[in-house]
């Protein structure tokens, strides 16, 4: 604690008025990579250039779908004169949710105990919040996505990490049971994955539902799940995906519309707990509470309106599974080691040389942007972002064709 010369007492670094929890946030260094990566990079400079090739966030770089603008355009004539009026969790919205999560999962998951957020990230927050006390610990795998490091801090709690197995890109449930201790409270689980394309198996996911329960009961005190299913409509092959909340019923779900609709700046997306979670109800009142407390966290109202037409439709999966194919193939004709992803936007490639920042640095200098594996803390790696357009893959396939030889003659 300092005081200043008004006499205002403060905590943080002395004479600012940072709280020491904000200050550990903007220190966290994946959340200092993204801002540099957003902010003061070859990347923040170049990426709207005509030979820009941008593999990095998940942004998109093609004109939106014409349901999508239709839909919003829908509801922005008022209907009534609480159109515009504070909302909470609208039923029409609640209902069109469940009903398709029903569908998807094949689990009656009930309109009460869908909770709206703005996206993902609100739904992985408030997921935290409800099950967890400042102080706690939250296990999770790396390679991550990005921003749980700064949500767990955020909320006074201890990210714990393990490591996923690199060869299979599955989860390591040796690792995950060996980082449980008493204080742990989560785990966070995230299929299909950001940044690996995995989609765990339900195998896998079997098991690791026993280990929890198994640790929950040695700890007296329930360990739950976080489940973040941003990606789970985008999934290629005709593959099935399957959620941790059909095998363990202490599953919060966390999805957002942005990925589906390639809309990320539309922010919508919902917390729900399946009907098998036997403590739903306790926790509705509680996730009500933070849905306020947190800033009144709702959607817009028209996103909410929108959301039963916003289920009707996805982005095209099969052309991002043709731009997944074309880069694949091309990338491991060249002699990268590089997997087919089974879902989401990315392809995690190994980086041929070890330091995977000077290789991305390298393709940067050519205006080939992908993200670094040190963003993801697994060097080793690089990441690629399918939204980037068709023409913008055609034209960085020579330059990852040239960086690769260069860096075998470099190395
Ligand atoms: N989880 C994962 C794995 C993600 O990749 C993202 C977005 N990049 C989110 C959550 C958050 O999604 P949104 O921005 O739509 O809230």
């Amino acid at each position: 604690m300092t005081t200043t010369q008004s006499g205002v007492q403060t905590s943080g670094a002395p004479g600012t008025a940072a709280s020491q929890r904000a200050t550990a946030i903007a220190a966290i260094p994946s959340y200092q990579l993204i801002n540099t990566f957003l902010n003061n990079s070859l990347y923040a400079r170049r990426k709207f250039e005509p030979t820009a090739c941008d593999f990095g966030f998940g942004n998109p770089h093609q004109m939106p779908q014409d349901e999508y603008v239709t839909a919003l355009r829908d509801v922005l004539t008022p209907r009534n004169n609480e159109w515009f009026a504070y909302k909470t969790n609208l039923p029409e919205a609640q209902d069109a949710a469940a009903a398709s999560l029903q569908r998807l999962l094949d689990v009656p998951f009930e309109p009460e105990h869908i909770y709206l957020s703005t996206g993902g990230f609100t739904a992985i927050a408030l997921a935290l919040k409800a099950v967890t006390d400042p102080g706690d610990e939250v296990i999770y795998s790396l390679p991550p996505w990005f921003c749980y490091e700064p949500i767990l801090v955020e909320s006074g709690l201890t990210p714990v990490k393990v490591k996923i197995n690199t060869e299979t890109f599955d989860l390591d449930l040796d690792a995950i049971g060996a980082a449980i201790t008493p204080r742990t409270r989560a785990v966070i689980v995230n299929s299909p994955n950001n940044p690996t394309g995995r989609i765990y198996p339900p195998e896998l996911l079997v098991k690791l539902a026993a280990l929890l329960e198994d640790a929950s009961a040695r700890n007296g005190r329930r360990i739950h799940l976080v489940s973040d299913e941003a990606y789970n409509r985008i999934v290629y092959d005709g593959l099935r995906f399957h959620s941790p909340a059909e095998f363990y019923p202490f599953t919060l779900l966390a999805y957002s519309y942005g990925k589906t609709h390639l809309a990320p700046g539309e922010r919508i997306g919902y917390l729900a707990l399946p009907p098998t979670m036997p403590d739903r109800d306790q926790l509705q009142a509680v996730i009500q509470a933070l849905q306020l407390a947190t800033g009144w966290v709702y959607p817009n109202a028209t996103l909410q309106y929108a959301l039963p037409q916003l289920e009707t439709f996805s982005i095209d999966v099969g052309r991002l599974q043709r731009k997944r194919d074309v880069m694949v193939d091309a990338l491991a004709g060249m002699g990268y080691k590089a997997k087919r992803s089974e879902g989401t936007f990315y392809l995690y490639i190994e980086s041929p040389v070890p330091d995977d920042l000077a290789f991305t640095e390298r393709l940067a200098a050519k205006d080939v942007f992908v993200f670094p594996g040190i963003m993801f803390e697994t060097p080793g790696f690089f990441r690629i972002s399918l939204t980037a357009n068709e023409d913008m893959i055609e034209r960085s396939l020579p330059i990852f064709r040239t960086a690769l030889k260069e860096a075998a003659s470099a190395g």
